[in-house]
């Protein structure tokens, strides 16, 4: 067995990272498995050395150990275009020049008024630029899922869980999830198509994530049968949540661990905030 915890250093881990982090790491250990750490800094615009330095810090307080060197996402782009090019080159990718108002707008008409519909990655693509054949080569890369299910025609429904116990289908896709971004225009890749990549890579066989990425879950399903990736088994654990009962977020300054240490807590302390 193989978990990983995949922190971005854009801020502070807080309480919702730390329980992430602990239930892969606990996992692992009980069953004589390694524990592994990625450092997923695809966004170079808001990725801090600090930071970084933060999670080592912050992780190796609480006990954990992870095997050096770490991975870190800024060192494989070439990986992840290579991956891109063997899309493109079955035909499943496009050029996208929109830009959030267009896309805005290219929902809402002819009827005024109506709202977006949302995916796992924000609003469903109404498809402008699918057979626009745009050349710019810093658009950004469209996965065209209508022909992507359509490749994978046999495959489906895919199952994906800690048992298989879920399972997804190609309509679901097309309608709910939609053309999504694989290349960010100003970053080359994206974190679908990174975080495929990665743990198949670091033949991660387990992935402890939260339930808020249960519905990300279905795209990375999809991308490794794509890919001809193994799927490894996904556990999507509770959030953590405030007194208000809003998930805790990056920005969430009071609930980061750096912040209960300077307040004296024990890393034993953390676990219990955490219901360990
Ligand atoms: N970097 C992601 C995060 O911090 C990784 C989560 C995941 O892929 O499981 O939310």
């Amino acid at each position: 067995m193989r978990t990983r915890f995949a922190p971005s250093p854009t801020g502070p881990l807080h309480l919702g990272h730390a329980f992430s982090a602990l239930l892969a790491y606990d996992m692992a250990q009980k069953a004589g498995g390694e524990f592994h750490l990625r450092i997923e800094d695809i966004d170079q615009s808001r990725a801090r050395a600090e930071w970084e330095a933060q999670i080592y810090d912050d992780l190796a307080w609480l006990g954990l150990t992870w095997p050096t060197p770490v991975m870190r996402q800024s060192d494989r782009m070439s990986v992840y275009k290579d991956a891109l090019g063997l899309l493109d080159s079955k035909g499943l990718l496009y050029r996208c020049t929109c830009n959030r108002r267009d896309i805005e707008a290219a929902i809402s008409a002819p009827q005024e008024g109506v709202k977006p519909v949302f995916g796992p990655d924000g609003m469903i693509y109404p498809g402008t630029c699918r057979n626009a054949a745009h050349t710019d080569d810093a658009a950004a890369l469209r996965l065209d899922m209508a022909k992507a299910c359509d490749l994978l025609a046999d495959h489906f429904p895919l199952g994906f869980g800690d048992n298989g116990q879920h399972s997804i289908t190609a309509s679901e896709l097309i309608n709910n999830v939609g053309d999504i971004v694989l290349a960010r225009r100003d970053m080359g890749t994206s974190y679908h198509l990174s975080v495929v990549l990665d743990d198949a890579t670091q033949n991660v066989t387990d992935v402890v994530r939260g339930q808020d990425l249960f519905e990300a879950t279905k795209i990375h399903v999809l991308l490794q049968h794509l890919l001809d990736l193994p799927t490894p088994r996904y556990h999507h654990h509770r959030l953590i949540r405030d007194q208000a009962g809003k998930r805790l977020a990056k920005r969430d300054d009071a609930r980061a661990i750096a912040k209960y240490r300077a307040d004296g807590a024990t890393p034993a302390d953390i676990r219990e905030m955490v219901g360990l």
